[in-house]
């Protein structure tokens, strides 16, 4: 069974992320949506708040699955036996970044990173954009899918 780990810290989930896991599942026979704890980084959304929006967007879909981890993202991906790292690129500079960060991963571990083209329509939707409309009060829910809603 392959199966690919998307890691990132969702805060919160975008419909740039929604778009690369849904396409994740046409070439994968399930994805694993990891949620990585930074102790040391300041979040809008809390953990369990995260986790229940990416879980909401996609409660019908049996081959997305969940998690949290600590610590490396190979090193939880040799834990839970996954092959391959599902990645998102929307522009250069995303690929210099991710390019480092792949090496380093092939470097540590047998671990294939995959990227996937972001879709035209949602290449310039980045998590840290919508936190700050969010904290400026407009209206945020055209960039993320509609479970992700601010109480
Ligand atoms: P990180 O904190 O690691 O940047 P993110 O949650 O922001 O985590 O991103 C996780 C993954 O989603 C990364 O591969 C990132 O490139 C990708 N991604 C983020 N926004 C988009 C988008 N609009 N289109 C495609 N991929 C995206």
């Amino acid at each position: 069974m392959k199966r690919a780990l998307f890691p990132g810290s969702f805060d919160p989930l975008t419909l740039g992320h929604y778009d690369i896991i849904k396409r994740g599942v046409t070439l994968f026979d399930e994805v694993i949506v990891a949620i990585g704890v930074n102790a040391d980084k300041k979040y809008m959304f809390s953990l369990e708040e995260r986790k229940k929006f990416i879980e909401e967007a996609f409660a019908d879909e049996p081959k997305i699955k969940v998690v949290t981890y600590k610590g490396l993202t190979v090193d939880f991906c040799k834990k839970i036996d996954v092959g391959f790292i599902l990645r998102g690129l929307r522009n250069p500079a995303d690929f210099e970044f991710e390019k480092a960060i792949a090496h380093t991963n092939r470097d540590l571990a047998p671990i294939e990173t995959v990227f996937l083209l972001t879709s035209a329509r949602t290449s310039y939707i980045a998590s840290s954009i919508v936190r700050d409309v969010i904290r400026n009060s407009g209206d945020y829910t055209k960039l993320v899918p509609d479970s992700v809603r601010v109480k």
